[in-house]
């Protein structure tokens, strides 16, 4: 039975996407099977795992969301995409954003993902959901399904009103659509130790969340060879192998097997 995890944070360019890639290689990397599902309409994980043109791809995650709703059978692996042995891909592309405005008169609108992931699984260890910057019915939908979130918070700015926005949007999820979500942990991003203002931020979150909240102790490095995989269609492993990213994000990927299911 695969644990899910959703990456969200309703804050755009904090690393949710490149953090989906790196986590879901790195779990592969362990021996997991691992799915990875794009729940955004600008198609950023389709394009990061090799999928220049996801307009272009025949079936997406909008199908597998339009068959659900008109209960239709979905065969074995419809819409997957294998990216390498352990990694497969459920893509998107912008034909999302119009299924998040029709879902809106959807009966159970916030459990069609649910249902789908449901079906799958069996078929593997790790389910990880990449969602899109916003709290819109998507969103809803992957924290419906999830046993955690996880939260890229990036060490740029102070997050603080962001995060209590999307902190409340998940407890409100788990009272009322599912009860035993939980939060994987918040994980610092792009910090660059070099300034005190990054330093800073780690510190406030971490004063600020970390009674109630987990905070990853490993942090996201910035690091150029970290924003290059965006266009490379592989992961910091295989990228940059010895750098400090791929350093960070395995230790990310130890922690949350270390989390267990
Ligand atoms: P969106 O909200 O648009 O989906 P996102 O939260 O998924 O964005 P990413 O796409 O992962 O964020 O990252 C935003 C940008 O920052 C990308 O250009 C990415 O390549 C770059 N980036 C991600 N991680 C790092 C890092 N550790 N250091 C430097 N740049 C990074
Ligand atoms: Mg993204």
């Amino acid at each position: 039975m695969a644990k899910v995890i959703a990456i969200a944070n309703q804050k755009g360019g904090v690393g949710k996407t490149t953090t989906a890639v790196n986590l879901g290689t790195g779990l592969a990397e362990e021996g997991k099977k691992v799915l990875l599902i794009d729940a955004d309409p600008q198609g950023s994980l389709t394009i990061s795992l090799g999928n220049q043109h996801p307009d272009k791809l025949e079936n997406t995650l909008v199908d597998i969301i339009a068959r659900v709703v008109n209960e239709e059978d979905i065969e074995e692996r419809y819409a997957v995409i294998k990216f390498k042995d352990g990694v497969d891909l459920i893509p998107s592309n912008i034909e999302l954003s119009a299924v998040e405005i029709s879902l809106v008169n959807t009966m159970s609108r916030e459990l069609v993902l649910k249902s789908y992931i449901d079906s799958v699984r069996d078929e593997y260890d790790y389910i990880i959901i990449d969602c899109m910057p916003s709290l819109g019915i998507m969103t809803v939908n992957a924290l419906a399904c999830a046993d955690t979130v996880l939260i890229p918070v990036q060490a740029a700015y102070l997050p603080v009103k962001g995060l209590q926005q999307l902190i409340k949007t998940i407890y409100t999820v788990k009272r009322r659509l599912n009860p035993n979500l939980e939060i994987e942990g918040i994980l610092l991003t792009m910090v660059d130790n070099r300034t005190n203002y990054a330093k800073d931020i780690v510190l406030e979150v971490n004063d600020v969340y970390g009674k109630t909240i987990p905070v990853f102790p490993i942090e996201i490095p910035l690091s150029v060879r970290a924003a290059e995989i965006s266009s490379m269609a592989k992961s910091i492993y295989d990228y940059d192998p010895k750098g400090k990213a791929a350093f960070a994000y395995m230790s990310l990927t130890k922690e949350v097997l270390a989390h267990g299911c």
